[in-house]
């Protein structure tokens, strides 16, 4: 499995700070803590979280606990997995016992929702589960045959709006029913993203969850937000307006291959108090892994 191979840019960014505290000395400490700062924001932890850190390694220095350059770059790794993890959350899909479970993927049109979902119906199905699709982007005509194409590359079934007036939340509890008869282990539901007409759009979904609960009580079990790793920090306000309005319960930040800036993955966990699900590192059926907040501490600290 590619562990992380999308940090490059991050990692680059960071590795400024090696040589620093290769020859760090207690005389250097300002110098070196500004280029960290700098490297920090660069790589897009954001405001809050660089000075939270910042600040945290300068007291330890300043009071002798932190001794070498060696010791301070431990302390750092430490400090961004101990943001990462502090919240509690688990990163394992909690997918409850009742049968199918239901996951929605939710997000803003091209973060890249529907090539997750065809991800994680690969990875669920090969860990052995039944998983069927259910196409609830009913807005964009497209979306429905992107997602078909999903289901012929990874083997699995779905359901579709049967006409063009479909409603997104009919689609879903129709698929969540069939899933009930026909003995499916997991629904994974896509939905709608488009950007312009925020508010229907929220509204949409809050009946797409509603329908689904009608049909299995407690579902969906996880709704899952897809964001955009390119966009750094812009994600956020984003990221707020969907947690508040359905409750988010894991995130998927796609495009980690690309330009993305790591850091931001600890600013919308640090932000959300969400936990990272999954990260996408490319358009291929393999390229969704599971989120090792430890993994990726030592991907972006090399
Ligand atoms: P949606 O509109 O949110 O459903 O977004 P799509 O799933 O259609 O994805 C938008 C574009 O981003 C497509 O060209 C995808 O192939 C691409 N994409 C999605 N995830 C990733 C990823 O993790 N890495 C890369 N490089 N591209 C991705």
């Amino acid at each position: 499995e590619k562990v992380f191979s999308g940090f490059s840019k991050t990692r680059s960014n960071l590795a400024v700070i090696d040589e620093l505290l290769l020859y760090w000395n207690l005389a250097d400490t300002d110098r070196v803590l500004d280029e960290l700062e700098e490297a920090l924001l660069v790589s897009d932890f954001g405001p809050k979280i660089t000075i939270k850190i910042v600040e945290n390694l300068r007291e330890d220095i300043l009071s002798g606990k932190l001794k070498s350059g060696n010791e301070i770059k431990e302390a750092l790794k430490k400090n961004v997995l101990e943001l990462l993890t502090s919240k509690g959350s688990k990163t394992e899909l909690q997918l409850g016992f009742r049968k199918p479970a239901v996951i929605m993927i939710v997000g803003v049109n091209g973060g890249g929702k529907t090539t997750s979902l065809g991800k994680l119906a690969y990875r669920l199905k090969n860990e052995g589960a039944k998983i069927l699709m259910a196409a609830g982007d009913t807005f964009r005509a497209a979306a429905s045959d992107q997602l078909e194409i999903w289901a012929e590359r990874t083997g699995c079934e779905i359901v579709m709006a049967e006409s063009e007036k479909a409603k997104a939340s009919s689609v879903l509890s129709q698929a969540v029913k069939k899933g009930k008869e026909l003995g499916f282990d997991i629904v994974l539901c896509d939905t709608s993203g488009r950007l312009h007409t925020n508010y229907s759009l929220m509204e949409e979904l809050i009946s797409c969850k509603k329908s689904v609960a009608k049909v299995i009580p407690g579902a969906p079990n996880e709704i899952l937000l897809v964001l955009d790793g390119t966009t750094g920090l812009n994600m956020l306000p984003q990221a707020r307006e969907f947690n508040d309005v359905v409750g988010v319960t894991g995130l998927i930040l796609t495009k980690l291959d690309g330009s993305a800036r790591g850091g931001c993955v600890v600013s919308v966990v640090d932000e959300l108090g969400i936990p990272v699900k999954f990260v996408g590192v490319g358009e291929g059926v393999e390229d969704l892994q599971p989120f090792d907040a430890e993994a990726f501490v030592n991907a972006i600290f090399m």
